[in-house]
């Protein structure tokens, strides 16, 4: 099933301390927007990608574009205020080109195209499905630093991106949201209060988002892994 891809990359990374937007930081002489990118580039399935970006950054990005030769990005709308409003200004861009799209964060640049086939094999087929991994901690509820409860850790994933959603259901998500004034801290939420079912996908641990300093870390030994794994 082919699908479009709408990546927000206008957030201002202020938890990286960068000084500027934390996707042009580099890993290994390449931005991790491009690392972003090129997953998706490559995948066939993908017939589009939309960017949210900063209209001060647009040409930045563009120059970017060119000089790692990504011919997918069929628009870049401005984002907003919010990560959800930069994903509703591609929603509205992108309108009825694909019967599906992904969303997903432009800082989490190692999702495994693996993950990405299984999410568009089940949001196909039932309408959304998102990525997420298991907690791997034991996980309590806590208020004013008393344990209220320990929750039962077998029911608990952590949500990441990419997120997939038929069309038509992102697009009433959003709709919906905006006309409550509802945000969101992902798309599922918004589609969560359709009452429509969102299936979780077991994705990986190395689907990190970048958004501090110790992530580059992280993001240096990721390629290295996949260097001696031969990826
Ligand atoms: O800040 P954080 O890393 O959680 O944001 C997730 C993604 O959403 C990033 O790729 C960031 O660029 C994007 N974003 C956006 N518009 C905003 C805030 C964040 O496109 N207003």
């Amino acid at each position: 099933m082919k699908y479009i891809v709408i990546l927000p990359a206008a957030g201002s990374g202020k938890r990286m301390k960068a000084g500027h937007n934390k996707l042009f930081l580099t890993l290994r002489d390449k931005p991790i927007l491009v690392h972003t990118l090129e997953v998706f580039e490559q995948d066939p399935n993908c017939t589009g990608i939309w960017l949210a970006v900063k209209p001060d950054e647009r040409e930045t990005i563009q120059e970017m574009l060119r000089k790692f030769n990504i011919t997918k990005v069929k628009g870049l709308p401005a984002g907003g205020d919010e990560r959800q409003h930069s994903v509703y200004a591609c929603v509205q861009a992108a309108g009825d080109e694909s019967e599906l799209m992904l969303v997903h964060d432009a800082a989490r640049p190692f999702i495994e195209p693996s993950v990405i086939a299984e999410l568009v094999e089940v949001a196909t087929k039932s309408g959304a499905a998102i990525a997420g991994v298991k907690a791997k901690d034991t996980m309590k509820r806590v208020r004013n630093h008393i344990i209220e409860e320990t929750v039962d850790r077998e029911q608990l994933w952590m949500i990441q991106t990419p997120q997939a959603f038929r069309t038509d259901i992102l697009t009433q998500a959003q709709q919906q949201a905006a006309q409550d004034g509802f945000l969101g801290t992902d798309e599922s939420m918004l589609v969560e209060r359709l009452g429509i079912a969102v299936h979780v996908v077991e994705s990986t641990y190395d689907n990190v988002k970048m958004t501090t300093q110790e992530d580059l870390l992280i993001g240096e030994a990721i390629l290295q892994k996949r260097q001696l794994e031969g990826k």
